[in-house]
């Protein structure tokens, strides 16, 4: 089986594509939420800062990549706000779809209400959201995480209870 082989710190332009994808999710999300009102756009937004807060504070400050450059950028950033944390944890606490769900919901609460909304009367802007969001958050983070991120992640070597969930799926997968 050929084994990828992994970076030390990824090149630049790795954590510029995943975070753009990442960043185009959630424009398109606050886009959607935003037809909802001002107050549900800032809420959303709101949350997915408190979602970076917990994943910069509580595991990049763990992982290898911490001082490093990885495949989302967020090593450097964590190294700036917090100070390293044990990397025995990194793996402790295990992993399952139940600890995916808030993360989950950065795209499927825009969706919900966008198709609700939809429904309700044809706006364009709201339907190119909706199709950028879905196609961003399945085809867009397989891409990132399959091609760029996970693939060439040492931390994944040493192990990493998200990366094992994910291909856990995969191996289900006809
Ligand atoms: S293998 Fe784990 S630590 Fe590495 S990029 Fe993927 S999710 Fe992050």
């Amino acid at each position: 089986m050929e084994t990828a082989k992994t970076y030390e710190n990824f090149p630049a332009w790795i954590p510029v594509v995943s975070n753009s994808v990442t960043i185009l999710i959630w424009a398109a999300g606050f886009v959607i939420m935003l037809r909802l009102g001002w107050v549900a756009a800032a809420v959303y937004l709101a949350f997915v800062a408190s979602l970076e807060y917990r994943l910069i504070s509580r595991h990049c400050v763990n992982c290898y990549y911490w001082g490093r450059t990885c495949g989302f950028g967020q090593g450097r950033l964590s190294e700036l706000l917090f100070k390293k944390g044990d990397s025995e944890k990194f793996c402790s606490g295990g992993f399952s779809w139940k600890d995916m769900i808030p993360d989950l919901l950065v795209s499927l609460v825009p969706l919900a209400a966008g198709t609700f909304l939809l429904i309700l009367r044809f706006d364009l802007l709201l339907l190119v959201a909706l199709l950028l969001i879905v196609a961003l958050s399945t085809a867009g983070n397989s891409f990132v995480r399959g091609s760029l991120a996970c693939k060439f992640c040492r931390q994944r070597e040493i192990g990493c209870p998200a990366e094992k969930l994910f291909s856990e799926k995969y191996k289900k997968q006809p």
